[in-house]
Parts: C-alpha cells; structure tokens; sequence
C-alpha cells in the first residue's frame, strides 16, 4: 500500500475549492479565503486509512498552466470541483478538465478522479441526473459526491474517498463497463481461495472461513455473522454455498458484492494479506524476502516447513497412495504462475511404480531446491501461502540456515541434514547410474528414462545412527578443463570408474591429485559396474594401491546391474562420511566386529533404532573425537571395546566409557 496520498483540487474559479479545503481544516465555513491554500499535510493518525496526506489547492489566478501541469502529474487522486448550481462549471469538467487531466497522464496509469458538486446548500435538487452519464463515460472517475463548504456537509466524506481511491482503487479489480470482476482480479481470489481451502474440497467450511476472516481482518467472525454472509450468497445464486460451506463461486460472488457497494477495500485487505500489489502482482518482499546466506553455511528446510509441506501433499493426495499423480501434482501447482517441476525432477528424487514422485520424493525436491536455489524455495514457499497458513512473518521463517561449516569441522559435530556428494569420473563410467541407484533403480529401470527427462541431481534420506539424513548426489560434467569451484565443493567427494573400461581410473587418479589430494573434503573410490568382467586399468598404480599410498579406503565396489532395487550401505556410509569428516579412519569395512559395524547393525535393528538412537550418536561422536586425538591406537583401543561391549553389553560399556 502507499506510503502517502497526495490529493489535488482543480475546477473553475470560485466553485468553493479554497473554502473546501479550510473548511476540512478549521471545521468551519470561513467567509473570507484567500486566492489559494497553501498545502496542507494531514498527519497519518487523524486520516480514516492512516497514511499522510497532502492536499493540494489550485488557483488559475495565482498558478501558470505549466504550474497546473506539473501538480496534475504529481497528483495520486484528483478531485474536479464544480458548483451544483453553476452549470457552466459541470460543462467545464467534460469539455475542459477531464482532457487536459488525461493528455498529461499514462493511458495505463490514469489518476482516480473524483467529481466534486459543492455549494449543496444553494439548491433544492441533486445534480447527479446530469453526472451520472459523465461517470459511465469515463472509467477513471472513482467516484461522485456531492457537498457544501459551508454547512459542512460530505466534506470529510469527501476526502475519505480520495484517499480510498488511491489506496484501494477499483480499476484493477473492476471492470464497471462489463460490470463484473477483472480476469486478473478473478485469478487472484481463486488462487486465494485455493489456499484456504485447507483439504481441498472446494469448499470453504466454517473453519476455513474464521481462519481465512481472522487471517485477513484479524478478528473472527460471529457465527451468526457467517450464517448472514451465507444466506446473502444463497439469496443471490443456487450454487454459491454446498454442503453449509462457500464454493469458489460464491466466494467470487462475496466480493463482487462488496466492490458493487463501494466496499473494494474489503478485496483489498484481502489481496494484500495475500502478497498482491496495486498491479495484482505478488510483491517482491512476498516472493522474496531479505534472507542472508553467510559463506560455508547452508540452508535447509525447518521443521514446521516440512509440517506445511505435508499438509500440503496430504491435501492433494487425493486418492492417499502416499504419490502425486500427473493431476495431482498439477492441482498442487494451480496456486503457482507457471509449473514449477519439469519431468527431471522425476528422475531427481523417488517415485513409485507408476513413476510418480512419492511422499519422501517430494519432500526431497524441496529440500533440494532449499539447498541449491533458496531463493526459488522461497518464492514457490511464498505461491503456496505457507507465512499465511503458518502465520509466520515471512518465508524466510521456513529456513535453516546451518552453522558455518568450519566451525562444524572444530567442533566434530554437526546439526546439518543434508549432505552434498559430488560423483566425479570419465564419461560413460556409470555416474547416472550410481545417482539413480540411489533412487532405488536398477539398470533395467534406468534404461527407461528419456535423454531430455535426465538430471544430474538425485536426493533421498538415509539413516545415519538412526537420523534421517538427507543425501544429495550431484553428477559433475567430466570436462576435466571446466570443473570449476562450485562443482568440487561438497561434502564428501566420489570418484567412480568403471572396472570394464581399463582407461576409466586414469581421470580418478588425475581429479584426485589435482583437486582432492591436500583437501579436506573425504573422498571414496567407486569401483562401477562390478558386475563386469574386471580390465586392468592403464595407470602407474592399481585402483587398491593408489588408495593404499594415498590413505584412502580401497575402492568400493558397485553395480546397479541388479534384479531388485540395488543396495543402498554405500549411500548411508557416503553420509556418514560427510557427516564426520574429521575422524581420518572410517570404518567401511562390514567386519561386524569394529565398533562402528556393531554400532551400526545394532541401530540398524528394529529394536533399538527408535529408543537409542540419539545415544547411540552421541557416543559415536566421542569415538570420533577420541579417534582423531589419539589416531593411532584408536583401533587397537576401539576393538577391545567393541569386544567388551559385544561381550558385557551396553550399559557395562557405558561405564567403561566414563571410566576413561
Ligand atoms: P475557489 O476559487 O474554487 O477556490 O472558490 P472559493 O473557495 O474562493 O469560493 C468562492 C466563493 O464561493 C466564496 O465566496 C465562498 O464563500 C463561496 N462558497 C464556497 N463554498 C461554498 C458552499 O458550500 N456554499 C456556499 N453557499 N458558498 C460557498
Ligand atoms: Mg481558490
């Protein structure tokens, strides 16, 4: 809404614009007045709408046109004075003054204008038979009134409706020609009243209608108040209300009716507690709220973003198959301008059968998005109305911003919940298919997807010590020239070659020295497509020796060439590592007889996975930790724990523990 009305008075000489404005003032008639006023400010606080306003005299005697011409432009609201019982004044405002008004303004963005029949105390009769053919001629005056400085009469009416026609004018939303709603005001309420049909019925139920009337007007309403509005709508139209709740056309039919009686601020409250500007345009700090992103930090969904996100799928998951069919997902993105998913984000996170994203997908796609583009998170947050539903100040409210990385690194602990893991490697050695395995598909299942639905993202959770932890993979371009900062800072790193392409562990070898060698980010060797026939790779070293010299785990074997959905330890162990960098031994071995293979299975069993959990992490930490102070001898000392702790079981190695 504006920040202040400036309201202009024009008109023949003599009409009483002088005297309307020091009357509005001094609240009486003065008998004498000089040529012109002087502009007065009427501070925010005495105005019905609470915004500043200036009012603007004008006088031909005291005033060149040039003067007149400037002030017009300048003007928000322009009020044409004439005298009801001087006709050659009414002439004057058709043959004079709506012209030159219009010659100097925007055919787009033409003022309001008000007209203006002072002097109402002089004449018996009403002047309105002679306006109200001007008023349907010309769309742009607002409105007619008709008043007398001098007893008083309208006059702060007067002014009340200048300022209303600059702050809720009817132009966007009316269209007075057709008599009906604009299309794009139409398209506006129905977004609205998709949003607060909270289960989607198409039917705003009596809940829905106190949340709506308590989020709009910051009060509820009677329920002798909703009766009223209902039967209005049923006087009026048979299908406006169903089931004692207002369908979309009774809802549009509501605020037709208030727009038709001069109360379009009623709309206006309405559209503006919905984000939309004067254009009916979703305004920047709707879509776009301030949110600062310092370095190394990154940004998550919270959890009462993730709540909203579900209620918003379970209300669309009509059929409650826990996915989103085609009509589903559209029917979720009406509230949006344009469809937000291309068919990539299919093959982004986890689908059913049907190849539908499912529940879990969905939710990663937003957490995708948070991490890469919060920006765009923000806005599509803003299309589903989440700070309305939520009541939260704005879409920011739904952010994470996690703690600087670094500082994570210090500390060895992290509250973070998505990882990044960039998949590095010569072209055609199995990077999709290690991105879509992760989504649950074989090779098989792969080869269905199309070259153009390809993406080069997939996300999913994985359980980590019991927390659900999201991974997100991201497949780097092998243009060795071109990897730039962005495609090599991540969370953990993997390399993968393909064990049947003896010239596929050379780019491996050659990122890794290049990139990765002084670096702390942990990085695997992905053996791929270790369902083949193993080649001898053309490089100085083996694959198991370079990770030999160069400390890291030896390479991990993987094949999507699966007749189930292939494994998923190689993911959970990926995160793992991204969630503890800091410890330099991993266990990536399945021994089943170190401390983290026991840790892990036992997390991984039904039993304990809910109870424990949470202690179960705390004491990996301090392994981690205790690892990294006393790295060489953290085996030797973990494995006779673990074998305590197998033995004795677990509340003896609690014990143990505080006993170091
Ligand atoms: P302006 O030239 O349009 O600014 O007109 P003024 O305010 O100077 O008024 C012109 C004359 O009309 C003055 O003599 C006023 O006293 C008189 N006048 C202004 N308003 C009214 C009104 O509402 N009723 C009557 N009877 N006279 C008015
Ligand atoms: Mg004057």
């Amino acid at each position: 809404m504006r920040k202040d009305v400036r309201i202009l008075l024009v008109g023949e000489p003599k009409v009483g614009k002088t005297s309307l404005i020091m009357s509005l003032v001094s609240e009486e008639f003065p008998d004498e007045v000089p040529l012109r006023a002087e502009e007065i400010t009427i501070p925010a606080d005495v105005t019905p709408e609470r915004v500043p306003t200036h009012i603007v005299d004008y006088s031909e005697a005291e005033q060149s046109d040039e003067q007149l011409y400037q002030e017009i432009s300048k003007a928000n609201v322009i009020c044409i004075v004439y005298s009801v019982n001087n006709k050659k004044s009414i002439e004057k405002v058709t043959s004079h003054w709506i012209p030159l008004i219009n010659e100097r303004t925007d055919k787009d963005s033409r003022v309001p204008l008000i007209l203006v029949g002072n002097k109402s105390d002089l004449v018996e009769h009403s002047s309105m038979e002679t306006i109200l053919p001007i008023m349907n001629q010309y769309s742009e005056i607002e409105t007619c009134v008709e008043c007398s400085a001098k007893n008083l009469k309208n006059i702060s009416e007067l002014f009340y409706y200048a300022q209303k026609a600059v702050l809720h004018p009817t132009g966007p939303l009316y269209s007075p020609e057709e008599k009906e709603m604009k299309p794009s005001c139409i398209k506006s309420l129905t977004r609205i009243f998709k949003i607060s049909d909270l289960d989607n019925d198409g039917i705003l139920n009596d809940n829905e209608l106190n949340f709506f009337q308590r989020t709009c007007f910051n009060i509820p309403l009677a329920p002798q108040a909703l009766e009223d509005v209902k039967n209005v709508v049923r006087k009026n139209m048979s299908d406006g209300v169903k089931d004692n709740g207002l369908t979309l056309k009774g809802f549009l039919f509501l605020h037709t009716l208030f727009i038709q009686r001069g109360r379009h601020e009623t709309t206006w409250t309405v559209l503006r507690r919905f984000g939309y500007d004067d254009d009916l345009e979703l305004t920047q700090e709707y879509l776009f709220p301030l949110l600062k992103i310092p370095p190394d930090c990154t940004t998550e969904l919270n959890h009462n973003a993730y709540l909203f996100l579900q209620s918003v799928f379970d209300k669309h998951d009509k059929d409650r198959d826990c996915a989103l069919s085609p009509d589903e997902l559209k029917d979720l993105f009406k509230v949006f301008p344009y469809m937000p998913w291309g068919p990539d984000v299919n093959n982004t996170v986890c689908t059913n059968e049907q190849g539908w994203i499912t529940y879990q997908g969905y939710l990663s796609q937003w957490t995708l998005t948070t991490y890469l583009d919060v920006q765009r998170c923000l806005e599509y947050l803003g299309y589903l109305g989440y700070s309305i539903i939520q009541e939260q100040e704005s879409q920011a409210a739904a952010i994470t911003i996690t703690r600087n990385k670094r500082i994570d690194l210090q500390k060895k602990q992290t509250q973070r919940s998505v990882f990044r893991c960039n998949v590095l490697g010569a072209r055609g050695c199995g990077k999709s298919g290690f991105l879509q395995a992760f989504l649950g598909r074989n090779l098989t299942r792969q080869k269905r997807i199309r070259e153009d639905h390809k993406s080069y993202y997939a996300i999913s959770t994985t359980y980590v010590y019991g927390q659900e932890k999201y991974l997100l993979l991201h497949e780097v371009l092998p243009d060795f020239e071109f990897l730039s900062e962005a495609d090599l800072a991540c969370d953990v790193v993997c390399l993968v070659y393909d064990i049947s392409n003896p010239r596929s562990f050379e780019y491996c070898a050659k990122v890794y020295k290049k990139h990765f060698l002084d670096c702390k980010t942990p990085c695997v060797i992905i053996a791929a497509k270790s369902d083949l026939h193993e080649a001898r790779q053309y490089y100085s070293l083996s694959p198991l020796d370079f990770c030999r010299k160069h400390k890291l785990h030896p390479p991990q074997m993987f094949t999507c060439n699966t007749a189930e959905a292939p494994s998923k330890d190689i993911y959970t162990k990926l995160t793992t590592m991204a969630m503890y960098p800091h410890a330099k031994l991993r266990c990536m071995c399945s021994c089943n007889r170190c401390t983290y293979c026991i840790c892990h299975n036992l997390l991984n069993s039904e039993l304990v996975r809910s109870v424990k959990a949470k202690f179960y992490s705390a004491v990996l930490n301090r392994h981690m930790t205790q690892a990294d102070l006393k790295n060489s001898t953290f085996w030797l000392r973990a494995s006779v724990g673990a074998t305590v702790f197998a033995v004795l079981g677990f509340a003896m190695y609690k014990a143990l523990l505080k006993q170091r």
